[in-house]
């Protein structure tokens, strides 16, 4: 039985990467500050007993004294807002959990020889000048503006990975996980699918963005965590930097054309402004997933929303 660290835990990947490997009989040891995670998140799992939940902030030194971080064999650092609309609102934290966190995590991890997965982002190649995005593309990031927080904390937190892998040995990965989705993201969080799908089934104006000729391409979950997993476990995949996403890519207007369709809304689409440096183009190239793990997602974007929509009616209390 493996003793694993998932900080984030409370959130939507954080969740939803606990419940699997509680299921593959592992221990779990939760780290969460609950800035925009949920403990309802954690309800189908909370009473496992081989699941600890701390409420602590990773970016704090005290983390380190932590006796339940002793004997510990993996580490995903999660911790982090996600939503551009939460980590704007928050700016100086997400540099700490994502700089001074990364950093006390893989200090965490050194201590015990322990092997350490983190998530990093699509956001690190900013508004792309190529397509898709590999990743030895190395990125176009603009430091003066409100997604540079993100974007930069995220890079630094990969340069902090680096070091302890060269300097340290230390098994550590990067997963630059792009847009990932299910009926896991809160309605409120303002990331575009829990938006339109929250929209449509409430009857509300679909809120694009821009002209919505912007591209993202999107992964279902289920995808994303056993990605995750395989990251863990490949020795391959050690001192590597992984793309995990969806290659599917899809225009935020089609997007939203689209769910009008699947939830057979009545919503009209309104136009509002583009927000500073919202990337025009993003789609992951997976070849090295591919190679590396022998991973590809398995669950399209129609069939994804599908299961989203489902289950967002019933969060939303629409269950016909
Ligand atoms: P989320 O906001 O749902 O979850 C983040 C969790 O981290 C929350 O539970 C929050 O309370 C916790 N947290 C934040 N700061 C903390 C701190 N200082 N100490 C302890 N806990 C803290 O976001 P998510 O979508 O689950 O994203 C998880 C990770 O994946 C993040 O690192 C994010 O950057 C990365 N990621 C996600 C996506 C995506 O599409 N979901 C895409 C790229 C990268
Ligand atoms: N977006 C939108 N309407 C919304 C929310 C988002 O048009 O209500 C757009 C946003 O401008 C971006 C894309 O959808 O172009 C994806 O946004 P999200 O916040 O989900 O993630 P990002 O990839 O920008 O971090």
């Amino acid at each position: 039985m493996k003793k694993i660290v998932i900080t984030g835990v409370a959130g939507f990947l954080g969740s939803h990467l606990a419940k699997d490997l509680l299921s593959k009989k592992n221990k779990v040891i939760g780290l969460d500050n609950f800035s925009t995670g949920k403990k309802q998140n954690l309800s189908s799992f909370s009473s496992n007993t081989n699941f600890t939940l701390i409420e602590i902030d990773v970016s704090k030194e005290k983390v380190m004294d932590l006796e339940e971080l002793n004997g510990i064999d993996e580490i995903y650092h999660l911790a982090s807002p996600a939503s551009p609309a939460f980590y704007q609102k928050t700016p100086f934290d997400t540099i700490a959990v994502n700089t001074i966190g990364t950093k006390n995590m893989l200090d965490i991890a050194k201590r015990n020889n322990a092997k350490l997965v983190y998530l990093s982002t699509s956001e690190v190649y900013g508004d792309p000048e190529i397509h898709p995005q590999h990743e030895d593309y190395k990125g176009s990031v603009n430091t003066w503006g409100p997604r540079a927080c993100y974007d930069e904390g995220k890079r630094l937190g990969e340069v902090f990975c680096y070091l302890y892998y060269q300097l340290f040995n230390l098994q550590v990965k990067v997963a630059r996980i792009f847009n990932t989705y299910s009926a896991g993201l809160r309605n409120d969080d303002g990331r575009v699918i829990s938006n339109f799908i929250t929209q449509a089934l409430k009857g509300e104006n679909i809120t694009v963005y821009g002209d919505g000729t912007q591209t993202r391409s999107f992964c279902y979950v289920d995808d994303t965590i056993e990605a995750l997993t395989l990251m863990m476990k490949n020795d391959k995949a050690n001192g590597e930097i992984i793309n995990i996403g969806n290659s599917e890519e899809i225009s935020v207007i089609n997007l939203a054309t689209l769910i009008q369709k699947l939830t057979n809304s009545s919503s009209l689409i309104t136009f509002h402004p583009l927000p500073k440096d919202d990337p025009k183009q993003r789609c992951p190239n997976t070849n090295k997933a591919k190679q590396i793990l022998g991973w590809e997602p398995k669950i399209n974007l129609q069939e994804g929303l599908l299961r989203t929509i489902k289950e967002y009616r019933i969060k939303l209390g629409y269950v016909g």
